[in-house]
């Protein structure tokens, strides 16, 4: 006679401890829409400072000095959005190996699952809300 084995234990789940893999599938998508979005931020920032720089130089050769120093305050602070940008998108693609890994999301001080709605609006967020209360509090 056959036992009745079909039941299934907790067991098999190697996602993010304690998560349901459709809040795992849900994060990804946050994350890939994220990424894509910094993706076409960043592209346009590019074409953006070539743009800058094709200015410049043909500008160059008539600039009086308060001209083209403008100009290139201009052309660091696009720079500088450039580098933002390119760290954001650097940060959402390290997020979605973790998460493939199972180690994104889960609170880095008690170890329990960060939930959706927080890392929605701090995807790099390593802390609970609780466990950030608490360090605030202390820091404080
Ligand atoms: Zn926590």
């Amino acid at each position: 006679m056959l036992v009745n084995s079909a039941v299934i234990t907790g067991k098999g789940a190697d996602t993010a401890k304690g998560r349901s893999p459709q809040e795992v599938s849900q994060i990804r998508e946050l994350l890939k829409a994220r990424y894509d979005d910094l993706n076409a931020e960043y592209e346009e920032a590019v074409a953006e400072n070539q743009r800058l720089r094709l200015v410049e130089i043909g500008d160059a050769a008539g600039d009086d000095q308060a001209d083209s120093g403008s100009k290139t305050a201009e052309r660091d602070a696009a720079t500088s959005l450039l580098r933002t940008l390119l760290d954001r998108r650097t940060q959402a693609e390290i997020a979605m190996q973790r998460l493939d890994e199972g180690t994104y999301g889960n609170c880095e001080s008690c170890h329990n699952p960060i939930p959706v709605e927080r890392l929605e609006v701090f995807p790099s967020a390593t802390t609970c809300v609780h466990c950030k209360a608490n360090r605030e509090r202390r820091a404080g």
